[in-house]
């Protein structure tokens, strides 16, 4: 048998082993789910308002198994099939150029995946948020999302692998290095400015308005000089009612914004403890922990690259004899799934215990944080019908943020 068969046998086994771990995962969680509502359990839920999170749970849980058996009968009927290297050869006979067969391949796959995501996207919209009331999307609008979307991930996403094929095509035995630093200042630009640019595309972001929270919030961020001027709501509710808050950006480009569902649903002291949270995010600098991280990441990635992708190999256990960039790059993400999967295990890890600095951080510096906290966090899990009992590996896997009970707990202590 050749290597390529191997390999192919490898990234085979690797799809299957990837989605029968999922499968199970999502069982487990399932399971999990269904336990009788506990005395913690019910300072969030009324019995009723409990039954309503099991069937939410249930009803995301059949999607994502759907979701999860139809893309991977895709996903290995186009490996095994050559489909690949078929389209791969479609590009070749057509365009002269390697990079722009390169740029043209990932663009199609782009584009064929936004679309063939979008089904499960508008069920889980505009059936299972609609049914259990979260929904404020209009079809208009959630078109409109999808759009941009794909466009924003073409614009911002060929020019980056035109310049890492680019890279590859004019320096071999430095492409990791140079590709590397290229990804990380890339990455590093995203991190400071990614919100900013791209998050006002789909929402409004206005100063907050005038009124009893303001004035709360002015207080606290002089007393922890955090600019008012950084601070924004933000209209979620033209898609969702359920409620949050975030932290972006660094340095001088920063930014806090405040769900407009959440200045509505909660007391002034809550949100004036959430928005201590955000803060604490900021002043942990937890942003650039996670970009030092992601970079991290990125090297071990690239050095992998730069070390494999010369093999012929991997193209051609995507059914091609022709050696490609793409092909290889496929090939290798293929059979760096598990890697990416430790990776994600770590990263929301990391996460979470972030999670808990933040919180603490809003009891340090806020009087009352911690009922304050504990009071909005139960409103946050009410209004958006959160798992009680999530598995423990679902949650390692999934979870970038503590399970609700737990998070309770901790302020409690
Ligand atoms: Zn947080």
């Amino acid at each position: 048998m050749s290597t390529s068969d191997l390999l192919l046998i490898a990234i085979v086994l690797f799809v299957l082993i990837e989605f029968s771990a999922g499968m199970i995962i999502n069982y487990l969680n399932e399971l999990s789910k269904a336990q009788p509502l506990s005395p913690e359990g019910a300072q969030i839920y009324g019995p009723e308002e409990y039954a309503k999170s099991l069937a939410y749970g249930s009803a995301k849980y059949r999607l994502e198994m759907l979701t999860a058996v139809i893309s991977t009968v895709a996903i290995l009927a186009a490996i095994i099939g050559g489909a690949f290297a078929w389209l791969d050869s479609q590009l070749r006979d057509r365009i002269g150029s390697d990079l722009i067969v390169t740029v043209s391949f990932i663009a199609l796959l782009i584009a064929l995946s936004t679309i063939a995501n979008l089904p499960a996207s508008y069920y889980s919209t505009f059936v299972i948020e609609e049914k259990f009331g979260f929904n404020k999307s209009t079809k208009a609008l959630f078109f409109q999302d999808a759009i941009k979307q794909l466009l924003i991930s073409l614009a911002v996403g060929l020019p980056l692998l035109y310049a890492v094929a680019w890279i590859y095509q004019e320096l071999q035995s430095q492409f990791w290095i140079t590709a590397w630093a290229l990804f990380a200042i890339f990455s590093l630009f995203m991190f400071i400015f990614g919100t900013r640019i791209f998050l006002p595309m789909f929402n409004t972001l206005k100063p907050l308005r005038e009124g009893e929270l303001r004035n709360a919030v002015e207080a606290y961020c002089q007393s922890q000089g955090f600019p008012l001027s950084k601070l924004w709501e933000m209209d979620a509710s033209k898609r969702s009612t359920k409620l949050n808050a975030f932290f972006s950006g660094m340095g001088k480009v920063k930014i806090i914004g405040l769900y407009d569902t959440l200045i509505e649903k909660l007391t002034t002291q809550e949100a004036v403890a959430v928005l201590a949270h955000e803060v604490g995010h900021y002043k942990r600098k937890h942003v650039y922990t996670m970009f030092a991280f992601s970079s991290l990441q990125t090297l071990v990635i690239f050095s992998l690259m730069g070390w494999l992708l010369g093999n012929p190999n991997l193209s051609q256990a995507m059914g091609s004899d022709t050696q490609s960039f793409h092909l290889s790059i496929l090939a290798f993400f293929l059979l760096f799934s598990p890697v990416s999967t430790l990776l994600g295990l770590i990263n929301n890890s990391f996460s979470r215990r972030n999670e808990y600095q933040a919180d603490q951080y809003s009891i340090d510096t806020y009087p009352g944080a911690r009922e304050h906290m504990y009071s909005a966090l139960k409103k946050l899990s009410r209004e958006s019908l959160s798992n009680l009992n999530p598995h423990p590996v679902y949650v390692a896997v999934n979870y970038s943020h503590p399970p609700i009970l737990d998070r309770l707990a901790n302020l409690k202590k």
